[in-house]
């Protein structure tokens, strides 16, 4: 039930809690049985398309998709038919590729079926061509300068490991994106080539160990968390409408202190939101285990059982459609920005990470025997060697204007990328580095060691402590990376987590190929290849307090890059290592990563430019005028004292007197920051280089919204709350 407010006032906010007065928890009759009836009903899955494909075209392309292979072309138009005829029987009268354009949603361009013939009558046609491939109108998708406006062409291309789905009435088809010379536009295309860059270097790895291993596969199991507010505060908030974060407000006097919200008792209002929203992404094959309650008062999480890394993005990405489509149906509004109140928890997006192989055994997992075990190991140690080697990069690919309000601010790790590796773990680690000689290794210390590794999986088992200060954790059969931010597209970090994994993987193969070109047994050439690279990693392994200022000293004396702004951040994808790092492995070229810097460099100027226009417009158009009219109140009143009592003004009236001061003070301030905003503003418009005018804003123009927000913060302390013109924090974060 909804906190019930009673107001009789009529200015913007005031009509706004109105709205709450009548608010219910909008009923919601979910279908009847059980999910697994009804899961993945709108999904084109491989069992659907063994009923609607011949037996030849279905082994075809499941052989394709369980390869990782190409479609052939000649069985497009088969495909493309099967999946026509499932769609319109599920009452689909329109098809469009679904692709991932580099502003971080999805993109789609309806087109119907149907088809007139030339009787005045009509059928429904679909082809393998238009399946395959389609030519949308690019020209206002980001492209950072990799397509020129008059060459307008990109091509989105079906990524068939990917299945087809339908949203509403429309068959969804997952694609890439594409420029006319093969460029990456998307996010997908980078994806799956990291996808079968660290498939090509893990399956070279696992053969050091057994030869079944032909396919391995990064897997991502993300957590999303998000705020949820009512619509019609929302409405009443230009800050939350235009930039997707509160801009000003005082925080409340009690908001997460207690921690009474985590884990507590999920609001009927949400709840129906939740199963809402839970059924519709069940249809589309979103397989989520677990709701719950976070930190900060309105805020929750979701989070799916993971999948496969390509398959989860888009999962992520279709449930993140399906929130904000529902949500308006329950009267809210859900926000998936990383910091939309200050003082309370942002939102994050942990993305769990592992690899897995095509004999069905989790590389990050310990083993049953010392075989197996040091195998883990291997892939233990190389995903240290990745986070050592490029941690700056990994942390540079969750950067953004919103994360950079949620990281380091104790409820996120700070902005520099650091290993927790556990206490068992680290213990292990020791000890290989100190038994294990760099040189010679007798028999009997081979065995004792192998024993020693052999005995991973009984002491880790109910084992693993959590920290959750870290940014990047091992949780016992997986890495959990928790600085990725709750809005973005989280194939960035898969991206690079992958490519730095495939390197190490490549590079741990070469060692041990060195060492025993070299005479050395290959058991003993892979334990020595695991002991250099836990010895090259040591810098990024950190078990302590990840929050603390220490830390931070410590990291630097470590040479460990903490990147506090942004637009510095970006450049890691243009140093010599990363470039080297990406064109080596077919990931990125060289000229797609300078298009993804320019796009993000200017996301991150436009993002700051709209936020302090509407900050200046807030404090002009609402918040002066308002302590303006609080002012003239108090100055009514200091005037009907003096006019009653002539010689008592400075004692009777003190309070007032002071209190006017303070409001002159502020809004004088107020006036000075809107003024020197918009001259900054000015001022750094004249630069032309996007990245250095980027830098510039964030160093300039953000602090200056700081200041002017404190001023307004202040104010809304001062002025009777029946003038103040905007929803409180304690207002929007406490009505649900
Ligand atoms: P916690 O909050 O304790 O970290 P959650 O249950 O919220 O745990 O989320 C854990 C996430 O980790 C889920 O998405 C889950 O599917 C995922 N996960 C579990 N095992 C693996 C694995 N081997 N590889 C990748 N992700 C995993
Ligand atoms: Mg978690």
């Amino acid at each position: 039930m909804a906190v019930k407010f009673k107001n009789t006032m009529n200015s913007t906010r005031q009509r706004a809690l109105s709205a709450l007065e009548s608010r219910e928890a909008v009923a919601f009759k979910g279908r009847e049985g059980k999910i697994s009836d009804y899961f993945a009903c709108n999904v084109f899955t491989l069992d659907k398309m063994e009923k609607y494909l011949s037996r030849d075209v279905f082994q075809k392309v499941k052989a394709a998709i369980e390869g990782g292979t190409r479609i052939d072309r000649s069985i497009a138009d088969q495909v493309a038919e099967g999946m026509k005829i499932w769609a319109i029987e599920r009452g689909a009268t329109h098809y469009t590729h679904w692709f991932q354009p580099l502003n971080e949603l999805t993109a789609e361009k309806h087109d119907a079926f149907l088809e007139p013939d030339m009787n005045g009558g009509s059928f429904e046609s679909f082809n393998g061509s238009l399946l395959v491939q389609q030519e949308p109108d690019a020209s206002s998708f980001p492209s950072g300068g990799l397509r020129n406006t008059f060459e307008a062409r990109g091509y989105s291309a079906w990524d068939p490991s990917s299945p087809a789905f339908i949203m509403d009435r429309t068959l969804c088809i997952p694609s890439i994106f594409i420029s006319y010379n093969g460029e990456a536009l998307d996010f997908k295309t980078p994806l799956l080539r990291s996808m079968a860059a660290v498939d090509r270097a893990a399956v070279e790895v696992c053969s050091l160990f057994n030869k079944d291993v032909t396919r391995v596969v990064p897997n991502l199991g993300w957590e999303q968390e998000y705020f949820l507010v009512d619509e019609a505060l929302f409405a009443s908030r230009p800050d939350l409408m235009q930039t997707g974060r509160t801009l000003m407000g005082h925080t409340a006097a009690k908001d997460q202190q207690l921690d009474d919200h985590y884990w507590g008792a999920i609001p009927e209002r949400v709840m129906r939101f939740m199963e809402e929203f839970e059924e519709e992404a069940y249809k589309l094959g979103v397989p989520i285990k677990t709701r719950h309650n976070e930190a900060a008062p309105n805020q929750f999480e979701c989070a799916p059982k993971y999948e496969e890394c390509n398959i989860a993005v888009d999962h992520n990405l279709l449930l993140m459609s399906v929130m904000r489509k529902i949500a308006p149906k329950h009267h809210l509004k859900v926000l998936f920005h990383e910091k939309p109140f200050a003082g309370v928890n942002g939102s994050g997006k942990h993305c769990n990470w592992s690899l897995s192989t095509d004999t069905g055994v989790n590389l990050l997992a310990p083993g049953k025997n010392p075989k197996s075990n040091i195998r883990f190991l291997a892939f233990f140690v190389c995903v240290l060697k990745a986070a050592a080697d490029h941690g700056s990069l990994i942390m540079a690919s969750v950067a953004s204007q919103g994360n950079s309000h949620r990281l380091g601010g104790n409820e996120a790790p700070p902005a520099v990328l650091s290993v927790f590796t556990g206490a068992t773990m680290d213990a292990m680690l020791h000890s290989i580095e100190k038994s294990i000689s760099a040189d010679k290794m007798t028999p009997e210390s081979k065995t004792a060691i192998k024993l020693h590794i052999g005995k991973i999986p009984e002491i880790m088992f109910d084992n693993t402590d959590r920290n959750r200060t870290s940014p990047f954790a091992f949780t016992g059969n997986r890495f959990e990376f928790r600085a990725p931010g709750a809005s973005s597209n989280c194939a960035m970090p898969m991206i690079v987590l992958n490519t730095a994994m495939a390197d190490s993987l490549e590079q741990f193969k070469k060692d041990v190929d060195a060492l025993e070109a070299k005479g050395e047994k290959k058991d003993v050439a892979v334990l020595k290849v695991i002991r250099k690279f836990i010895v090259g990693s040591a810098k990024v392994r950190f078990e302590g307090n990840g929050y603390s200022a220490e830390w931070l000293a410590e990291a630097a004396k470590r040479g460990l890059k903490a990147h506090t702004v942004t637009a510095e951040a970006f450049k890691e994808y243009l140093t010599k290592d990363s470039v080297a790092l990406f064109t080596s492995h077919k990931v990125l070229s060289k000229a797609e990563l300078e298009a993804r810097y320019e796009i993000k460099t200017e996301t991150l100027l436009k993002k700051i430019q709209i936020e302090s226009r509407v900050i200046v417009d807030m404090a002009s158009n609402h918040i002066i005028p308002t302590a303006i009219k609080y002012q003239n109140l108090l100055i009514d009143n200091v005037r009907g004292i003096k006019e009653i009592f002539p010689d008592k003004v400075e004692e009777y009236a003190a309070k007032e007197i002071e209190t006017l001061a303070k409001i002159a003070a502020l809004t004088n301030r107020i006036n000075e920051s809107a003024v020197a905003m918009t001259n900054i503003r000015k001022r750094l418009n004249k630069i032309e280089s996007i990245p250095e005018r980027a830098l510039r804003y964030e160093q300039e123009v953000s602090p200056n919204m700081l200041s002017l927000r404190k001023c307004i913060d202040d104010l809304e302390m001062i002025v009777d709350d029946e003038f103040w013109p905007l929803v409180k924090y304690r207002e929007i974060l406490a009505t649900l």
